[in-house]
């Protein structure tokens, strides 16, 4: 029979990793993917992560709308695996799973001062502009003059061009209104972004410092003295690190032709890196209320290349500011006791995407890398997770004889929902694609009115109630 042939497989999570990996499997002529989303809403961090002034980076939704809308493939939002359902129940229902959950806690930095008001991850701060439910409360305080990202990586960088950029050239973005809102109020002048280690080691790209330094409005502050010495290392390092590291060099310390000169004059604002610093403290204000700044180790470096480490000199510099962003890397979370986890590396271990010891379940994305590498990268990897789970289908591993799918699954999940409504709701009540089409169609226009692509709906029981779930 058809349903004999038809190999079952469920993918969680629906950023890039999950999109990626259900669009190599359904390259099975009979393969049927479902995919679980805890979020009501598709597509992880293109949506909530990827900076709402870079639309062209979301056009892979253009891609993963596709896949969704395959005949073998449909979408499950609003369903939290682990909460709504387990991972052994997924593994009954179907002939294999693949985890693409990503990588949603951020690292903490371990210092005194962390937990004070004025401190807050990136992350946090990313989800609350992009419309992210859990951090639309965060109401970062923009009342200060100063800024402290310590982290020199695109996130970073990111977030420092939000909070620079003229109000004005984000309201035909994607940004939420409150946020907008927040950011037209804001007085920070002056953005630090803080690194342990130097020029030769920061984690963004050549187009990302451009856009940074032709920011509107903004002027870059290097210290030439953080470079001396550069010119010569910069000859033995790959071509795009030395380009990223000449333009850092000639910023730093060339004289600005008389446009550029001039522009920065009037600039009211400004960004700098501040290099071989590493965060020992943050500190508070006289009345111990909240934080007034960050006290930093100076360092240097020593080892080569990879493995060039930061060392304490021994002197300390305090850096007065009244909000300090972290933005130190990410890592996953284990997502249920039965699925083998790395703690320490915060991933799933896996060889090629095959999670190590259990057969039938595979992993791809920044759960099984860890989280570093653009959408590119995860797309490669999600791809390969697809071919190995293939080739095991073809091979014979996969447990075979029919498997429920959907239908089992759906079948729990009405008679669950830890929810507050769950009752009135009667179960957990799952957002299918159309479902979401649905929203998506609101949100555009909601946004006409002000020329914006999209108002982000940012309140999921909002979204349920205009699906009448
Ligand atoms: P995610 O995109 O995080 O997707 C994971 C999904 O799983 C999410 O939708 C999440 O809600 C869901 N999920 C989590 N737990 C559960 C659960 N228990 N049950 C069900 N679902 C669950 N890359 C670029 O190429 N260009 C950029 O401009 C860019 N900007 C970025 C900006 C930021 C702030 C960040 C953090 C990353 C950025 N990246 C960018 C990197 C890119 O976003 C990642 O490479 C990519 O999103 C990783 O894909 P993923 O699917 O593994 O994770």
């Amino acid at each position: 029979s058809t349903q004999e042939k038809t190999p079952q497989i469920c993918v969680v999570g629906s950023g890039p990793a999950g999109f990626y990996t259900a669009q190599h499997l359904l390259k099975h002529p009979q393969a049927h993917v479902d995919i679980y989303e805890k979020q009501p809403v598709p597509f992880g961090l293109v949506r909530f992560g990827v900076a709402p002034d870079h639309p062209e980076v979301k056009n892979v939704i253009n891609t993963f709308t596709q896949t969704a809308h395959s005949g073998r493939c449909a979408f499950w939002g609003n369903v939290e695996v682990g909460r709504d359902v387990t991972v052994p129940e997924l593994q009954e229902a179907y002939h294999a799973v693949v985890l693409s959950y990503g990588a949603e806690d951020h690292r903490a930095l371990e210092i005194p001062g962390e937990e004070l008001p004025g401190v807050c991850s990136a992350r946090a701060f990313v989800g609350w502009y992009n419309g992210l439910p859990e951090n639309q409360e965060l109401e970062p305080d923009l009342s200060c003059d100063t800024a402290v990202i310590l982290g020199q990586g695109n996130v970073a960088l990111d977030v420092a061009r939000i909070l620079l950029t003229p109000p004005e050239h984000l309201e035909r973005t994607d940004i939420t209104k409150a946020a907008l809102g927040v950011l037209r109020q804001s007085r920070v002048k002056t953005v630090w972004l803080v690194g342990r280690r130097g020029p030769l080691q920061v984690a963004f790209t050549i187009k990302e410092l451009r856009e940074m330094i032709q920011l509107p409005g903004a002027r870059p502050i290097l210290d030439p003295v953080d470079f001396l010495g550069l010119q010569d290392k910069i000859k033995e390092v790959p071509r795009p690190r030395k380009r990223l590291t000449e333009l850092l060099l000639r910023t730093a310390t060339e004289k600005p032709g008389p446009a550029e000169a001039a522009r920065q004059a009037s600039a009211s604002r400004a960004w700098g890196l501040r290099f071989f610093r590493s965060p020992q403290q943050v500190l508070p204000s006289p009345d111990g209320r909240r934080a007034a700044g960050v006290r930093l180790a100076v360092t240097r470096l020593e080892g080569v290349d990879e493995a060039t480490r930061a060392v304490p000199t021994g002197d300390m510099e305090d850096l007065p500011c009244g909000l300090v962003l972290s933005s130190i890397g990410y890592k996953s979370r284990p997502v249920d006791p039965s699925v083998p986890f790395d703690s320490k590396l915060g991933v799933i271990p896996n060889v090629e995407g095959r999670v190590m010891d259990v057969p039938g379940l595979y992993c791809s994305g920044w759960v099984k890398r860890g989280p570093t590498g653009v959408i590119a990268t995860t797309m490669t990897d999600s791809f390969l997770t697809g071919q190995m789970l293939l080739q095991d289908l073809k091979a014979g591993l996969l447990p075979s004889g029919p498997r429920p799918g959907y239908a089992a699954i759906q079948a729990l999940l009405s008679s669950r929902g830890l929810g507050p409504d769950a009752e009135v709701l009667g179960g957990v009540r799952p957002v299918s694609f159309s479902d979401w089409e649905k929203l998506d169609a609101e949100e555009v226009a909601r946004g006409q009115g002000t020329g914006k692509p999209r108002e982000k709906l940012v309140d999921p029981q909002e979204m349920l109630r205009l699906l009448g779930h």
